[in-house]
C-alpha cells in the first residue's frame, strides 16, 4: 500500500479544507467545502479527480462551496443523516460509528457534537489522520453554540482516545489566539510554552499551524487536559469533575 496524501487548502479568510487522496486507486475527497475554487486549483495541479465530498457540520464556512464542487466535479457527498434537512443534498447519510470507504482508505465516523449537534469527525486510521474541524482545534475547540460543554467534553474524550500519533485536521487558524489564551491556563507549562513560540514564529512566517499530531494537544491544549488536577486548582475548582473544569475553560476563553 502506498501511503495516502493529504493536503491542506487554506479557504475564506480562517478555513482549511482538506483533500485525501489514495495513490493505490485514485479516489479523492474533500473534506469540508469553505469555497470551491481553491479546492479545484489544487485539484488541477495535482491531476486528481474528486470522487467524494465528506461534510463534517452545517455551518456556511463548511459547506458554502458544496453545490459548486458537485457541479464540476460528480463527486458524492457524504455527511450527517440527523442534520440532512439543513446540509446540502446527500447521496450518503452518515452516523457515529459508521465506516465506509474512499478508495482503499476505510473512514470511521465519530459524532463530536458540541460546537452544534450532529457534528462529525472522520478518523482514516491508515492515515493517522483524524479531520475534526470545529470540534478538537489546534490548541482550542469550537464555542458552543448547541451542545452543552459535557457534551462537548465527551465529544473531545474520544478524541483523545484516538492513538497519539494521530494528525489532527482542524477546521480553522485561530491558533495564534488559542496559545494566547491557553497560557493564562497554564502558564508554566513547558510544552505550550514552546509550542506558543513556534506558533508565533510560523504565523510571522505566514505558515499555517493546521494539522497538529493529537500527542502535542494531549500536552498543551487546556481543553484536552481539563482532567488534570493542576489546572482544576489554578481555576479554584479542586474537587470538580473534567466536565466542570472544561465548562469554566471554555467559558473563559468565550470572553477572553
Ligand atoms: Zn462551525
Ligand atoms: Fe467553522
Amino acid at each position: 500500500m502506498t501511503d495516502p496524501q493529504i493536503i491542506t487548502i487554506p479557504c475564506l479568510t480562517d478555513n482549511y479544507a482538506f483533500l485525501m487522496h489514495d495513490p493505490d486507486n485514485g479516489a479523492t475527497a474533500c473534506i469540508d467545502v469553505p469555497d470551491a475554487a481553491p479546492i479545484q486549483a489544487v485539484l488541477a495541479e495535482r491531476g486528481w479527480t474528486l470522487s467524494d465530498i465528506l461534510i463534517t457540520h452545517h455551518h456556511w464556512d463548511h459547506i458554502d462551496g458544496v453545490a459548486a464542487l458537485v457541479d464540476a466535479t460528480g463527486a458524492k457527498v457524504w455527511g450527517c443523516g440527523a442534520d440532512a434537512h439543513r446540509l446540502p443534498p446527500l447521496d450518503h447519510a452518515l452516523a457515529e460509528g459508521d465506516t465506509f470507504r474512499i478508495g482503499t482508505l476505510r473512514v470511521e465516523v465519530m459524532d463530536v457534537s458540541g460546537h452544534c449537534a450532529n457534528h462529525l469527525a472522520f478518523h482514516v486510521p491508515q492515515a493517522h489522520a483524524v479531520f475534526t474541524a470545529d470540534s478538537l482545534m489546534a490548541l482550542g475547540c469550537g464555542r458552543l453554540f448547541e451542545g452543552t460543554p459535557d457534551q462537548m467534553w465527551e465529544s473531545l474524550s474520544k478524541l483523545a482516545a484516538l492513538p497519539p500519533e494521530t494528525i489532527v485536521y482542524s477546521g480553522h487558524e485561530y491558533t495564534a489566539t488559542n496559545a494566547r489564551f491557553a497560557l493564562t491556563i497554564e502558564p508554566e507549562n513547558s510544552a505550550l510554552i514552546s509550542r506558543s513560540r513556534a506558533i508565533e514564529a510560523a504565523r510571522a512566517a505566514g505558515d499555517p499551524t493546521v494539522p497538529s499530531t493529537l500527542a502535542d494537544e494531549l500536552a498543551t491544549n487546556p481543553f484536552l487536559r481539563a482532567a488534570d488536577p493542576a489546572i482544576a486548582a489554578h481555576l479554584g475548582l479542586q474537587n470538580a469533575t473534567p466536565a466542570r473544569v472544561f465548562a469554566e475553560i471554555r467559558a473563559r476563553k468565550d470572553s477572553f
